[in-house]
């Protein structure tokens, strides 16, 4: 068990820093603090994090760490830590960590036992989810699907019956093929695609998977894909409900005991169950 009181900790921290999708106003004045109060900021691309610390006259060592270096960045993030140096973690935009660089930094400097603090802020999926118009009640982030159209299919297949809204990131030059299996796989379910979040040209499609296929060939800028779950009732084979009542039987249940099993089950009628059962029997 490991448990932190963020607040309390005389520590060395780790800090997850958001940064702005594309709205340079979006970065939180806690954000600006942490980055302008601690010791290293560590970073996915130093060019990038330098132009944003330069809009907010922020001057800081970077290192760099992203998926390519983690065996050199994470040991060395981890002494400083060691070395009571507070560290920032950021992206290139958004959260770190959410389809960007960070999770094994993370799960090591919790090991070693050093603190890490999330702060709020910018994440492309969430502004997309909560303004598609779809249900935000339950909901699964996928982020990116593989780019071939087999391994996709396949990951599709997996996500087919889930009965909740699915968010997906994708680059543009795959965003058609990638609908197109969509479109394969799900059926024509409503959706929404939400481009260039922030941005002057933000703009969000909602229709349906056909539709945004239909012009999605014209668009350009970064996209999220929001996919309505899947709102079908699968349909119950009733001789495969025949059948499991015949195992339970065989196992040594009553015929009734077995039936009312299979019902709960399988969420059917019992009565209508049973008078199958029986005409079969018969
Ligand atoms: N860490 C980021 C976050 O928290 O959202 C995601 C980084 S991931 C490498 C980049 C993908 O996020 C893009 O391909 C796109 O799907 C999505 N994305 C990032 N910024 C976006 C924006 N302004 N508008 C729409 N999608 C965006």
């Amino acid at each position: 068990m490991n448990r932190q009181k963020s607040f309390e900790t005389q520590q060395a921290t780790l800090y997850l820093v958001p940064t702005p999708i594309g709205n340079l106003s979006e970065m939180t004045k806690r954000a600006l603090e942490t980055l302008e109060n601690v010791d290293i900021i560590a970073c996915e691309d130093t060019r990038n994090t330098s132009k944003l610390l330069m809009a907010y006259n922020i001057k800081k060592p970077l290192i760099s760490h992203h998926e390519h270096n983690q065996k050199e960045s994470i040991p060395r993030i981890l002494h400083e830590l060691n070395e009571g140096k507070s560290v920032a973690v950021v992206s290139d935009a958004g959260y770190p960590l959410v389809s960007d660089p960070g999770q094994k930094l993370v799960c090591d400097v919790i090991e070693q036992g050093n603190p890490v603090v999330s702060l709020s802020g910018c994440n492309a999926a969430m502004n997309a989810l909560v303004a598609s118009g779809l249900s935000t009640q339950h909901y699964l982030f996928y982020g990116f699907l593989d780019s071939k159209s087999s391994k996709r299919k396949k990951q599709l297949n997996e996500l087919k019956t889930f009965p909740y809204t699915i968010i997906f990131y994708e680059a543009p030059h795959r965003i058609s093929s990638c609908l197109e299996d969509i479109l394969e796989v799900f059926g024509n379910r409503n959706m929404c695609l939400a481009r260039e979040l922030t941005k002057l040209h933000e703009e969000f499609i909602r229709g349906t998977v056909e539709e945004v296929l239909s012009i999605c060939d014209s668009l350009k800028g970064e996209m999220v894909l929001v996919i309505e779950g899947n709102t079908l009732k699968e349909e119950v084979d009733m001789n495969d409900a025949i059948d499991k009542v015949n195992e339970y039987v065989q196992e040594g249940y009553k015929t009734k005991q077995a039936i009312q099993l299979v019902a709960k089950e399988l969420n059917i009628k019992k009565n209508e169950l049973y008078d199958l059962y029986h005409k079969q029997e018969s």
